[in-house]
């Protein structure tokens, strides 16, 4: 085996690894950052295909309130790291912010490529060393990390390492959570994965899923429970998916963990007022189909219609009132969420239990945790990359301070 010796290893380089190694290298340690994947940050890259949403100014100073039974160090570091340090530092790297109508942050050019060369460009001149290729397996006997790499096993010395390993999902992007049996074999306590801002599945009839899948459902509003969303939503072929349905699918998934059922509510019509709906389906349809009735008038066509006949119009049909009421509150019955690995997000991993005040392991001193391999769970929006960010910026904050500690 050959040896290397950084002072201070990153494994892991998504988001939380890169704002981890910035803040190693500026306080002037020596970093290695090792990545499976034959380049860093994929998923990142991956999140900037349709608009990278980096963070969301909406909540303000309320940020925090976004993620779940939020535990206190997210909150800190949230507090210390938020969506106004965030834009601020995207300006650093040449990188403007736009923000959209509903508090959404994203890069001027909308993707990540041009941020992530600006970021890794810095990361360089600050001798920040990325080794990709570099699979972490583990620890040797006297504690150094194993690696597997082109060239064959390899073992690192380290004065302190920074896991950013990431969720479970999108395995091919290089998070595929095979870390979490290695940490839980070295006692590092773990909750297992749980899909967050996934789609669910929905037993549709044939129909739909020959003429529908891939449809969006425009101008509706979704509402589960208390939450109600006014974005659109995607028929796939086993199911919804996207928009509405990740903004309330955490939701969905803790009820249909509980009670093993989740129906869903569409209003298919949300700027008519079921009163102006009855009045307007009660005169005369005369030889008019259903289908011509519907669209003169509720504007209902498409795959708004088949959703209607899907779940219940055609028998209520002859009754304006109840077909008024099925199209203000369509119930949609969800099965299951879709299969772990295609969830925008895990939350799992892990407990903010095994960590101290500065991300470190309790029982593992000198060895610390960020992004989204910790046990956190929040909304798309921005709130993901946010916290991966913070997460990791404390991180290093607390490796800088531990370092400090070893040598005082
Ligand atoms: C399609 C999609 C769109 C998204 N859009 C958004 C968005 O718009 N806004 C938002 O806030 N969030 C978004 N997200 C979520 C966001 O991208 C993730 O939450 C974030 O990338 C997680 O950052 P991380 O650094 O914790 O982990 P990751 O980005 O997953 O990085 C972890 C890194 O660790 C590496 N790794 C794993 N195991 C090993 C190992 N054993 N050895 C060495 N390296 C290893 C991986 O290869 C990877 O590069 C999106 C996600 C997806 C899939």
């Amino acid at each position: 085996m050959t040896e290397l010796a950084p002072n201070v290893a990153i494994i892991g380089a998504g988001p939380a690894g890169l704002m981890a190694a910035e803040i190693l290298s500026d306080a002037g340690y020596a970093v290695s950052l090792y990545e499976a994947m034959p380049s860093p940050a994929r998923k990142f890259l991956m999140a900037g295909k349709s608009g990278l949403n980096i963070t969301n100014r909406r909540e303000g100073e309320n940020l925090s309130s976004r993620y779940p039974g939020v535990a206190p160090l997210l909150k800190n570091a949230l507090s210390e790291f938020g969506p106004a340090s965030i834009a601020e530092w995207m300006q650093g790297l040449g990188v403007e912010a736009t923000i959209g109508p509903t508090g959404r942050v994203f890069p001027v050019q909308m993707k990540a490529s041009p941020l992530l060369r600006a970021w890794l460009a810095r990361l360089q001149s600050q001798g920040v060393q990325l080794y990709t290729r570099h699979r972490w397996t583990g620890w040797s006997d006297n504690a150094d990390l194993i690696f597997d790499t082109p060239e064959g096993p390899i073992s690192v010395q380290s004065d302190a390492q920074i896991f950013a390993l990431g969720g479970g999902s999108w395995k091919r992007l290089g998070s595929d959570g095979n870390w979490s049996s290695v940490f839980a074999e070295r006692g590092v306590q773990t909750e297992p994965f749980r899909p967050s801002n996934c789609g669910f599945t929905v037993d549709w009839s044939d129909r739909m899923k020959t003429e529908f899948v891939g449809t969006p459902v425009k101008n509706v509003a979704v509402r589960f429970g208390d939450h109600t969303s006014r974005e659109e939503f995607v028929v796939t072929d086993r199911g919804v998916e996207s928009g509405a349905i990740f903004t309330l699918s955490l939701a969905i998934r803790d009820r249909l963990e509980t009670d093993g059922e989740a129906l869903l509510e569409i209003d298919l019509a949300p700027d008519l007022a079921e009163e102006t709906l009855v009045s307007r389906l009660t005169q005369e349809r005369g030889k008019q189909s259903l289908s011509n009735h519907l669209r003169k008038a509720a504007n209902l066509k498409g795959v708004k219609r088949a959703l209607l006949f899907e779940f219940g119009g055609l028998e209520v049909s002859n009754d304006p009132e109840r077909l008024a009421r099925l199209i203000k509150c369509l119930p949609i019955p969800l099965g299951k969420p879709f299969p772990l690995d295609e969830a925008i997000s895990t939350a799992g991993g892990v407990s903010f239990d095994a960590l101290d005040g500065h991300f470190m392991v309790k029982q593992q001193p000198g060895m610390f945790c960020a992004g989204e391999m910790l046990d956190w769970d929040a909304p798309t929006g921005g709130y993901l990359l946010t916290a991966c960010m913070a997460t990791g910026r404390a991180a290093g904050l607390g490796a800088v301070r531990w370092l400090k500690s070893q040598v005082s």
